[in-house]
């Protein structure tokens, strides 16, 4: 095994199996996507600790525990189609990738969008599609979503994402009233009645959701 590949084993062994990420296909994904490749090159060796990394734009890719939790949570089967909300360097979009038929990420960003893309391909995904926009919007063209996945925080959950997901579909999404305090909520919809209930998935802190149904300021205001 090459260094890269043993750090990640590692990761998954101490940082996930040994917490609450149980499921089998989210821990061989997390085994398989090289983190590596999605930090800027000078951030290389900080891939497989137990913390986000910085990215361009002011932005972060989450701690591989809330990915990994996120994944979970989403209960994501091999047919499902998926809309993530913050490509940020791809990395999420390829854990969920390799769970799912179909993947669209939507990136405001332009040019973490960009890269995004570029990276993915050159990584052979050929199940994601980068969306440069506006994710409170979510993505009507390809809407209903089996699973949702936001990592931005927001204020609240945005009204269009809730009508683009699927009768029992799951989206986890923090939400909080400030860059402090949120909470990682996870919705799920009713099969037979279309109702939407929600659970508690615990406390964390992901950077803005910048847009119409979101925050008005990059700061989260
Ligand atoms: N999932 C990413 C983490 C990205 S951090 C990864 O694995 O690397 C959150 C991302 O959400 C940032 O890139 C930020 O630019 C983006 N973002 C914030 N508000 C957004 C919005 N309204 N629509 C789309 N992307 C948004």
């Amino acid at each position: 095994m090459d260094p890269m590949e043993q750090a990640r084993h590692h990761m998954v062994a101490e940082q996930l199996a040994s917490r609450d990420i149980q499921d089998a296909r989210v821990l061989d994904a997390m085994r398989r996507v090289p983190r590596h490749a999605f930090v800027p090159a000078e951030r290389e060796h900080e891939a497989y600790l137990d913390r986000p990394v910085p990215i361009a734009e002011g932005q972060t890719i989450s701690q591989p525990y809330i990915v990994a939790l996120t994944a979970q949570a989403l209960q994501i089967g091999p047919d499902a189609r998926v809309l993530e909300i913050g490509a940020g360097s791809g990395y999420a979009a390829a854990v969920l990738a390799e769970l799912a038929r179909e993947v669209v990420t939507v990136e405001r960003h332009p040019l973490l969008a960009a890269e995004a893309a570029a990276r993915l391909a050159s990584l052979r995904y050929g199940n994601i599609w980068v969306v440069t926009g506006d994710g409170t919007r979510g993505y009507p063209e390809r809407a209903p979503y089996d699973a949702i996945a936001v990592t931005a925080s927001g204020p609240r959950v945005p009204k269009a994402l809730l009508h683009q997901l699927a009768p029992g579909g799951r989206m986890v999404i923090p939400v909080g009233p400030d860059e402090h305090q949120q909470e990682l909520v996870l919705v799920t919809r009713g099969s037979e009645d279309g109702v939407f209930s929600e659970q508690n998935l615990g406390a964390v802190r992901f950077v803005p959701l910048v847009g119409e149904d979101g925050w008005a300021r990059a700061d989260g205001r």
